[in-house]
């Protein structure tokens, strides 16, 4: 087996790690857990859940929510709910999180592997459709990813899925901030490492209602309003211990917002004014996310990497090869992937978390400045 330096966190415990979430404290919670207690009632769509899920809605201003167990099988519910031919394939970025790809298999899928535009990291809806004619086979479903939680024209991926019928799930995973609604549901995480944490779990947005009930029912053994299973699902439910945290991350939500907000426009501030080094359009800006990806000057991802390890600082190279480097995906049928492979050269996790001191941040961009002039 050959090491590479994206397999593995190559510093296990660097002086500044590249994430280090901060949920709900336990008094945050304790109010929730009372009213759980009082209750008796512990998952199952109780109102702990109802009143999460309403929140959420409310918030993001989409017509339905529904919370489950993670965006893993968030995903895979989404698209196991408008029924793509089992077998047929999923288009999806290469350029994502493993996750994407084990949804679509889970769903009875097979990821098609495609590339993304270079400037927003993402699979664009015209791009899917030039790409549709190139097919390896009977398409069922795209899955487009936002990537680290950047924004994406939901609305024309709303006009993609009506033009082509085919099943259409966003992996939204890390777009808690950018996300907008529309039919098409966008599976948002809520894991830890997410800007809204609750440990794990996820939810749906969608307009179109009758697409969440079909998940909810997907994510509940099959169970509309009886007890009679009327459908190959599985059990992907929020318990209500869930929705507390949930209910109490969403009251720190501006605090927590702001202080993402201030990590973003620091890492600009300072790596404004270093030639070479690019943020994604946007960030820290319009949007922010629980993570910071840079990106470097094609040639000089080694001597970073080499240069912040050395100085105790964690980095991430968050989706690693892309999917087509994962032994699980490698199989799978792909385009030409250059931009992705461009990305894979230049993309890289800096540390971000909420109260990351700025002198962390000034000293990170000092290095990296360093690094990327020394080629
Ligand atoms: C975090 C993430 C996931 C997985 O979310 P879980 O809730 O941990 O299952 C999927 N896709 C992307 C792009 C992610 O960043």
């Amino acid at each position: 087996m050959t090491s590479k330096l994206w397999d593995a966190d190559p510093d296990p415990a660097p002086d500044v790690p590249v994430a280090r979430p901060r949920l709900p404290t336990a008094d945050d919670i304790l109010p929730y857990l009372r009213e759980i207690d009082a209750n008796r009632w512990y998952s199952n769509n109780g109102s702990l859940n109802q009143r999460f899920q309403e929140a959420l809605r409310a918030r993001i201003a989409a017509g339905h929510v529904v919370c489950l167990a993670n965006a893993t099988l968030g995903l895979a519910l989404a698209l196991m709910a408008q029924k793509p031919a089992k077998g047929s394939l999923c288009m999806m970025p290469s350029w994502t999180f493993a996750a994407s790809a084990h949804a679509a298999v889970l769903a009875g899928l097979v990821p098609w592997l495609v590339d993304v535009d270079p400037n927003t990291q993402q699979l664009l809806p015209e791009a899917a459709a030039e790409l549709l004619r190139q097919a390896p086979g009977k398409v069922g479903a795209v899955m487009p990813v936002m990537p680290f939680g950047g924004p994406l024209g939901a609305a024309n991926w709303d006009r993609f899925k009506g033009d082509t019928g085919l099943a259409v799930a966003i992996d939204a995973a890390a777009a808690f901030d950018t996300l907008t609604p529309s039919r098409v549901p966008a599976v948002v995480s809520l894991h830890a490492t997410k800007a809204l944490g609750i440990g794990e779990g996820c939810f749906i947005a969608s307009d179109d209602g009758a697409l969440i009930d079909e998940i909810m029912k997907g994510a509940n053994f099959g169970f509309a309003n009886s007890r009679e299973a009327a459908a190959p699902a599985l059990n992907g439910k929020l318990s209500e211990y869930g929705a507390a945290v949930g209910l109490a991350a969403l009251e720190a939500w501006p605090h927590t917002r702001a202080a993402y907000r201030r990590v973003a426009t620091g890492y600009r501030r300072w790596l404004g004014s270093i030639s070479g080094l690019s943020l994604p359009d946007g960030f820290g800006e319009r949007w922010i996310s629980s993570t910071v990806t840079v990106g470097l000057p094609i040639g000089s991802m080694d001597r970073t990497l080499t240069a912040l390890m050395d100085a105790g600082i964690g980095v991430r190279r968050w989706w690693g090869g892309g999917l087509h480097r994962h032994a699980a995906f490698e199989h799978f049928p792909r385009a030409p992937l250059p931009v992705t492979e461009m990305l894979v050269a230049t993309q890289l996790g800096l540390p971000c978390w909420t109260d990351l001191p700025d002198e962390a941040i000034s000293r990170i961009c000092s290095i990296l400045g360093e690094a990327v002039t020394a080629g």
